[in-house]
């Protein structure tokens, strides 16, 4: 693609700081943004340059980084835009945490938000002298939500002058400035208590809160004017659906990468498309204004990609042997697929996983650079030098992690003892007939390894199931045919790991006949 082909607009989809924080960083870089926030709510702060579609859902959009087409509906319209990249910025839900046996919430004991609306909001601040902030004490609390917990007991304190209490089991200081709001805290006279078997009295006039102190051992009754009780943080309802239309990832609490390392600090699954703050995971301010410093200079990054380098096709397509059975659409783990009458393959999607090519009923479609004939050829040439007393061992292994491994190691090494390999882009592109050609060579290979990356570790997602599966069904293969299936194995590693795959070599070699 060249320079001037495509809309650098970014589209960034989020109506609160977050969003706001992202639009103001990216307008300062003279990246154009355009704002869709789903509430309607005029914000009188709206960073200057920044095209604001308020009320707006984005309903549809297909395309790659460059040249996304984006549909939305807004003002009882439906319209459609053109995108560059796609930053997802929607704020947390919050939801109240569990209250101790026999509290309930009431004028004396409040969730955080509406605390904040009493104390802070247009009314100005009531009266109070003393307020109990109590954090969930399940010790579950994340740094993200302790950090909000800190942010408003200090608020409370210096705008209120009241005399706060924090009751939390845990004591995070996990996170850049969590340490600074805790001095601010004691500074300013309040009080952190680890406290046990919590009970909450109401009255009329106070709320009454007994515990055991676990640090000084002793039985404490504190009264305060308000009980605020921390909440639980959890993402946007609105990310499922978004999710959903856009084809990217969530991860188990429902955020886009609160458990994938390798996505960290903004990414998804799917190039061009970018999380950050409270849709990436639960965030403090810091992890927050990480993810938008990150976002803003991927997004350079992307551009600067699409406009100096060349972006060939990357996967071979033949029509005749296509079943259009929409299989390569369903495995793409990156939404690089635009299935129209036939699957049409987005070179700057394209992340070369190949698990298309490796799905394919019909073997329409090869990835360039390992298509099947040439990699059949390599495989054949493959032969493990004769080590006296060792098994020459032939292994397929994952170029992200074992394949590292082992070209790193020295030729001496124990690990390559034995041993040839050939890489491949991701261990899920392996194919049946591969591993039947090297398990078909007996006099010149003894066994045949898969080494992938470790589950939860596959940039592919799913490419290292598959390749376990794959391993499975040859070794029923070779026992139904009353073969050795210990000539098969299957072997997950990181590219760190070289103790680790290097014992599971061994063992593998030691097993063979
Ligand atoms: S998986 Fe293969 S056969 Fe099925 S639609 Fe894709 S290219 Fe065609
Ligand atoms: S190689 Fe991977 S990323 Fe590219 S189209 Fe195929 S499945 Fe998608």
């Amino acid at each position: 693609m060249k320079l001037g082909e495509y809309d650098k607009t970014v589209l960034v989809i989020g109506g609160g700081p977050t969003a706001w924080e992202m639009s103001r960083s990216l307008a300062q870089d003279g990246i154009p943004v355009m704002v869709a926030a789903p509430d309607d709510a005029e914000r009188a702060d709206m960073p200057s340059g920044v095209e604001w579609i308020l009320g707006a859902q984005v309903t549809d959009v297909i395309g790659q980084v460059g040249d996304f087409a984006v549909w939305l509906k807004a003002g009882g319209k439906r319209f459609e835009r053109r995108a560059g990249a796609i930053i997802l910025a929607l704020d947390a839900n919050r939801q109240p945490g569990v209250l101790p046996a026999g509290a309930a919430f009431g004028e004396r004991i409040r969730a955080m938000t509406e605390a904040e609306d009493v104390l802070f909001g247009r009314q100005g601040h009531p009266s109070l002298r003393r307020v109990i902030v109590l954090d969930r004490l399940d010790g579950l609390s994340t740094a993200a939500s302790h950090e909000r917990l800190l942010r408003f007991a200090v608020r409370v304190q210096e705008e209120c002058n009241a005399t706060v209490y924090v009751l939390t089991s845990q004591v995070k200081v996990a996170s850049i400035g969590l340490e600074i709001l805790y001095g601010r805290l004691r500074d300013g006279g309040g009080l952190v208590v680890k406290p046990d078997a919590v009970q909450v009295e109401t009255g009329d006039d106070a709320v009454r809160i007994r515990f055991r102190d676990t640090v000084l051992d002793e039985d404490v009754v504190l009264e305060a004017d308000m009980l605020v009780a921390a909440e639980d943080e959890a993402p946007s309802p609105e990310l499922e659906r978004l999710a959903g239309v856009l084809r990217i990832e969530r991860d188990k609490q429902g955020f886009l990468q609160a458990d994938n390392v390798l996505r960290r600090p903004c990414l998804t699954n799917r190039r061009g498309v970018l999380s950050v703050g409270s849709s990436a995971a639960p965030s403090t301010q810091w992890d927050t204004e990480q993810g938008v410093t990150a976002a803003t200079a991927e997004i350079r990054e992307l551009y600067r990609w699409i406009e100096e380098e060349d972006h060939p096709d990357t996967i071979l397509y033949n029509r005749d042997f296509c079943a259009f059975c929409l299989t390569c659409f369903r495995v793409c783990p990156h939404g690089a697929i635009h299935f129209t009458d036939r699957p049409n393959f987005l070179p700057l999607a394209c992340q070369r996983c190949g698990l298309c090519a490796a799905a394919c009923p019909g073997e329409a479609l090869e990835l360039v650079g390992y298509e099947k004939e040439t990699f059949f050829k390599t495989l054949s040439s493959l032969k493990p030098l004769d080590v006296e007393g060792s098994k020459r061992i032939v292994a397929i292994a994952c170029t992200k992690s074992a394949g590292r491994v082992l070209n790193a190691a020295p030729a001496d090494a124990e690990i390559r003892k034995g041993l040839a390999w050939v890489e491949v882009q991701c261990a899920g592109t392996i194919r049946t007939t591969s591993l039947l050609r090297l398990l078909a060579r007996p006099g010149l290979v003894d066994g045949v390894l898969v080494l992938a990356c470790h589950n939860g570790n596959c940039r592919s997602r799913t490419g290292t199931v598959v390749a376990k599966n794959l391993v499975e069904s040859i070794k029923l293969l070779l026992r139904a045919i009353g073969a050795d299936p210990g000539r098969i194995g299957y072997i997950s590693t990181a590219a760190n790991d070289e103790v680790e795959l290097a014992r599971q070599i061994t063992a593998f070699r030691d097993g063979l006949r």
